[in-house]
C-alpha cells in the first residue's frame, strides 16, 4: 500500500474544540495515519511519500460516518414524500422490495455509495436484504461498511428466511478486506417479530458474540406495541433481552423518555440520530439534547433521507434543536461534527475512526475551501464544513484514495450508467407511480 502524504491542508484533528493545525500535513502508511503536524516540522523522510497531495486552501478532517442505512432503498428515496412511516412502508418500500432481485440491490447500492463517497462519508451501517449483494458493492467500493440483514417475520420475508441470511452473511463477509466489512444481527424492529423469536435473536448474539443494528421507537406504535406485548416500553424490552451494550446500534430512538435514554448512556449503546427521515416521515422528533447531555452515545443515518447526505441531517438537527429550546444548552457546530467524524458513537469496524491522530485508521475527507462556496473559513473551520457545501475533493479510507478531484475512482461513470439502465425499469413496477 502506498504511503501518501497530505501537505499543507488546515487540519481539524476533532482531538477537542480548537485543536486546529493551519498549514498541516498529514503522514500515512499501510492504512494508518502516522505522522501529524505543522509543515515547517515534516520530517525529512515523510517528504518522499509515495503520493503526494498539495492540499492549501483546503480542510482535511475525519471522514464521516452514517450509522442507518438502507442502501438499496437509494432508488426510491424520492418517492412518497409526506407519507407516514408505515403508508411509506405499505404503499412505497414493500412494493418496490418483494421482488428486489440480488441483481438489482447490487446496482442499488452501488449508487448510493457513489452518493455517499461523494459527500464525504467513508464508513455505514446498512440493514437490508440480498446483503451479499450489497457485500459486494461495498466490497467493490472501498467504503467501510457494518451490514446485517433486516430479520422480521412479514408477508413479504419470513423470520427463518431473513434470519438464514444474517448468519450466511455473517459467516461470508465478516472481517473481510482488514475489516473494512463487518457483520451484525439485524432485528429489524421490536413490532416486526413474535416475542419467542426475538428470544431466539438474543441468544444468538449472546452465543456467537454478535453486534446489533436495529430500529426503535421510531414512531409511537413502537411504544405501543412493546407495553401490549411486553409490558415495557421498548428499552426496557432490549436490556431485559440482553440486547444493549456497546456493539448494539439502534436507529431513530424518537420516542424514549428520560429513563430509558439514562439506560442506553449507561450501557454506552449508540444511537442512530436521523432527523430528516424522521420528520419527512412524519415520525416526531428525538430528545438529541437530553442524549447529549446524559452523554448517549450518538451518530447520524442518511436512512432514506431524499438528499442522501449526512451533513444535511447534521444542519437539520441543529436548525430543529436550536429552535426547540431557544435557550441554553444550545448545540455547537464542534459538537455537531463530532457526531458526524464518528468520534462519539461506533460500531464495528470503525473503533479506531474519528480522530487525525497517529495510530488511527487513515480515513479522511478533504474539502475545496478555497473557491466561494467555502470561503472564508478562517476563524469558523467546523461551521464552515457543516454549512458550506463545499466540494469533497478528497476521499482516503484505510489509506485508499477512493475519491480524487472530486471523482469516485473505484465507481467507473462505465458503472454508473448501467446500474442506472437496470434500475430504472424497476420503477415502472410501482403501483404508487402508476396510479399518479
Ligand atoms: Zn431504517
Amino acid at each position: 500500500m502506498p504511503s501518501i502524504l497530505l501537505f499543507n491542508p488546515t487540519i481539524l484533528t476533532m482531538s477537542s474544540e480548537g485543536d486546529i493545525i493551519e498549514q498541516g500535513y498529514i503522514y500515512i502508511d499501510e492504512g494508518k495515519i502516522v505522522g501529524v503536524g505543522k509543515i515547517d516540522e515534516l520530517p525529512y523522510e515523510f517528504k518522499y511519500a509515495d503520493l503526494v497531495l498539495n492540499l492549501k486552501g483546503r480542510i482535511a478532517l475525519p471522514g464521516f460516518i452514517s450509522y442507518h442505512n438502507h442502501l438499496a432503498l437509494h432508488l426510491i428515496r424520492f418517492i412518497g414524500i409526506g407519507l407516514t412511516l408505515d403508508e411509506w412502508i405499505d404503499l412505497v418500500a414493500w412494493p418496490y422490495e418483494k421482488s428486489l432481485t440480488p441483481e438489482e440491490s447490487y446496482y442499488a447500492a452501488k449508487l448510493a455509495i457513489y452518493n455517499l463517497l461523494k459527500s464525504g462519508v467513508v464508513g455505514v451501517a446498512d440493514m437490508h436484504f440480498n446483503m451479499d449483494s450489497v457485500a459486494r458493492a461495498v466490497h467493490e467500493t472501498g467504503i467501510m461498511a457494518n451490514l446485517s440483514v433486516a430479520i422480521m417475520d412479514t408477508k413479504i420475508k419470513s423470520y427463518e428466511e431473513t434470519l438464514k441470511e444474517n448468519l450466511d452473511l455473517y459467516k461470508k463477509w465478516n472481517g473481510v478486506d482488514n475489516n473494512r466489512i463487518t457483520v451484525s444481527l439485524g432485528p429489524c424492529g421490536i413490532r416486526f417479530l413474535k416475542t419467542n423469536q426475538f428470544q431466539e435473536i438474543s441468544t444468538i448474539a449472546m452465543e456467537e458474540n454478535m453486534p446489533i443494528h436495529m430500529h426503535l421507537s421510531e414512531i409511537q406504535d413502537d411504544v405501543k406495541y412493546a407495553r401490549e406485548e411486553y409490558g415495557k416500553r421498548p428499552v426496557e424490552v432490549l436490556r431485559d433481552l440482553g440486547l444493549l451494550g456497546e456493539r448494539t446500534l439502534l436507529a431513530h430512538a424518537v420516542w424514549v423518555s428520560e429513563r430509558e435514554i439514562d439506560i442506553l448512556a449507561k450501557t454506552l449503546t449508540n444511537i442512530a440520530h436521523c432527523p430528516i427521515s424522521n420528520t419527512v416521515l412524519l415520525s416526531g422528533i428525538a430528545p438529541l439534547i437530553s442524549m447529549l447531555h446524559k452523554k448517549a452515545r450518538v451518530g447520524f443515518g442518511v436512512d432514506v433521507n431524499p438528499e442522501w447526505d449526512v451533513l444535511a441531517e447534521a444542519r437539520t438537527a441543529m436548525y430543529i434543536t436550536n429552535n426547540l429550546y431557544g435557550s441554553p444548552p444550545r448545540l455547537k457546530s464542534f459538537e455537531i461534527l463530532k457526531m458526524v467524524t464518528g468520534g462519539i458513537a461506533k460500531f464495528p469496524g470503525i473503533e479506531k475512526h474519528g480522530l487525525i491522530k497517529p495510530g488511527y485508521d487513515a480515513n479522511i475527507v478533504v474539502l475545496n475551501t478555497k473557491d466561494p462556496e467555502g470561503w472564508p473559513y478562517k476563524g469558523s473551520y467546523y461551521s464552515t464544513v457543516l454549512f458550506s457545501k463545499a466540494e469533497v475533493e478528497t476521499v482516503i479510507v484505510k489509506g485508499e484514495v477512493l475519491v480524487d478531484g472530486g471523482e469516485v475512482l473505484t465507481i467507473s461513470d462505465k458503472d454508473v450508467e448501467k446500474a442506472k439502465n437496470i434500475l430504472i425499469k424497476k420503477l415502472d413496477e410501482l403501483p404508487i407511480l402508476k396510479q399518479a
